[in-house]
């Protein structure tokens, strides 16, 4: 079929609306992601199709195994600093908690999660055909997942199906209110009852010092788009000794009629992984990113700066646990949403005051909660938005204490 050249015009010269030099940006999941200067350079240099594969080793066949770019070299380098003994690239967290829960569980298990989980670990349960048991949390305005409780419902899973869990599974940050769970305590739980244990550190490794070793995960996932300043797809799978044997088998298919076999292949990463620019922009900014986690504490303050600031206003309060422990900040504004019931633009006031101020990533008509995060963020960008925020409060008769 042939497709109508105005169509395919569309795809010439595309352009972002939100340039980064121009725009301040609060997207939540956009923080963490944004590139390195040196990972801007690489995905041109690398941006070819299977561009990592110049130098595949014929006997090993496997994106792994290459030292040119040092990828092999990449894959214990970031085990190390993850505090774990085995690390992989794969395309996407999500990804990686998929990976996990089929190679620990079959049809019909269980796993064991927080209640504010990111629906990518259910759907990556589901899809390796796994039940969910919810742990529950407190509900607002704190949210706090009561991790003690993983215990009752591993006994839950027992009476119910005669055996444990697949795995325990916590968010180590949660996207929703950005609340930092105590990964030690599930740890000892799941050591206690023997299952393995599952960290998310989506929105956690590759922005604060992470030592899964420390946080007695057996395996840790994490996003390299969200919080590794690298391109999507990238994500990270890392695990322990323990584990190692599983999740790295080989494949052991053999064609029918050919008697092919595939034994260099991992039969969890489906051969090769990310074979392309998106893991070189991991790579590349790699190095900057083991030196930003070590400034962690000041992005601490500057969110709680910046929540201070924003709750002066009536009718705003931060929800989740306090004081933050993450840029990740979930804000209500009853005030907001009542002056959105009798603006013409609805929920949308917000929103347009705010990029008239070249402020984006507040979601669009959102005005009675929202979230920001002030990741990476100058504390010069960070008086700006609380600037914007007076601004636009004082312009529709909110009081500032
Ligand atoms: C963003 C997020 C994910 C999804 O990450 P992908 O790399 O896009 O799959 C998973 N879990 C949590 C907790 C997240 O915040």
């Amino acid at each position: 079929m042939k497709i109508p050249q105005d169509r395919l015009n569309r795809y010439v010269g595309m352009r972002r609306d939100f340039a980064e030099e121009e725009y301040i940006n609060l997207q939540p999941i956009q923080r963490g992601g944004i590139l390195t200067e040196e990972a801007r350079r690489a995905i041109l240099e690398f941006g070819d199709g299977y561009s990592t594969c110049d130098w595949c080793p014929p006997k090993t066949a496997r994106l792994d195994m290459i030292t040119d770019p040092p990828i092999q070299q990449f894959y214990q380098d970031l085990a190390e600093f993850l505090g774990m003994d085995v690390a992989r690239v794969v395309t996407r967290c999500r990804e990686a908690k998929f990976i996990a829960f089929r190679m620990l569980g079959g049809a019909g298990d269980y796993v064991v999660l927080d209640s504010t989980a990111h629906y990518s670990s259910y759907i990556a349960a589901e899809l390796a055909e796994l039940r969910v048991k919810e742990v529950p949390n407190s509900g607002p305005p704190e949210y706090r997942v009561d991790l003690e409780a993983y215990a009752a419902k591993i006994d839950e899973v027992k009476k119910e199906t005669g055996k444990l869990p697949a795995a325990l599974l916590l968010t180590h940050i949660d996207y929703l209110y950005g609340n930092l769970n105590d990964a030690k305590v599930v740890a000892k739980i799941a050591k206690e009852c023997k299952v393995p244990y599952i960290l998310n550190c989506a929105y956690s490794a590759g922005i604060m010092p992470i030592n899964g070793k420390e946080l007695g995960a057996d395996v840790l996932t994490s996003s390299g788009h969200k919080s590794w300043a690298a391109s999507a797809p990238t994500g990270i799978l890392a695990f322990n000794k323990s584990l190692e044997e599983k999740f790295t088998a080989r494949s052991k298919m053999e064609g029918d009629l050919t008697k092919r076999k595939f034994g260099a292949k991992e039969l969890a990463m489906l051969g090769c992984t990310v074979m392309g620019a998106p893991l070189i922009t991991l790579m590349a900014s790699f190095p900057e990113v083991v030196k930003r986690v070590e400034r962690w504490g000041e992005e601490v303050e500057k969110v709680r700066y910046l929540v201070a600031e924003l709750e002066r206003i009536e009718g705003i309060k931060q929800m989740g646990m306090r004081p933050k422990m993450h840029t990740l900040t979930h804000m209500e504004t009853e005030s907001f949403y009542k002056v959105s019931e009798t603006h013409k633009r609805k929920g949308y006031f917000l929103y347009d005051e705010l990029r008239s101020r070249k402020i984006v990533g507040i979601q669009p008509g959102l005005t009675k909660h929202f979230k920001l995060n002030t990741y990476g963020l100058t504390w010069d960008q960070i008086r700006y938005v609380r600037d914007a925020f007076f601004e636009i409060a004082k312009k529709y008769g909110l009081k500032i204490s």
